[in-house]
């Protein structure tokens, strides 16, 4: 099975997973325990979806990764 790099919409981590290609969830964070993650294609990029509530987004100016709140993921900065 694949493994996936994952980021957390909560507390910024990144981590690894071995998920089913069927799987249409993604996986809790190992740290916060917070289901609020999502898929990294292949750099931390991607941006914060226009439903999520209460997440800390970025400014349109912030740099580096939206999704990584505060921008602390250390590889997208
Ligand atoms: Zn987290």
């Amino acid at each position: 099975m694949p493994m996936y790099e994952y980021c957390c919409n909560k507390c910024g981590a990144q981590f690894e997973e071995i998920v089913s290609s069927s799987a249409t969830t993604t996986p809790a964070c190992p740290k916060c325990a917070s289901g609020d993650t999502k898929k990294l294609m292949s750099a931390c990029r991607t941006r914060t979806g226009a439903g999520q509530t209460g997440a800390r987004t970025a400014t349109s100016s912030g740099g580096g990764c939206s999704g990584c709140a505060g921008g602390n993921c250390a590889s997208c900065h």
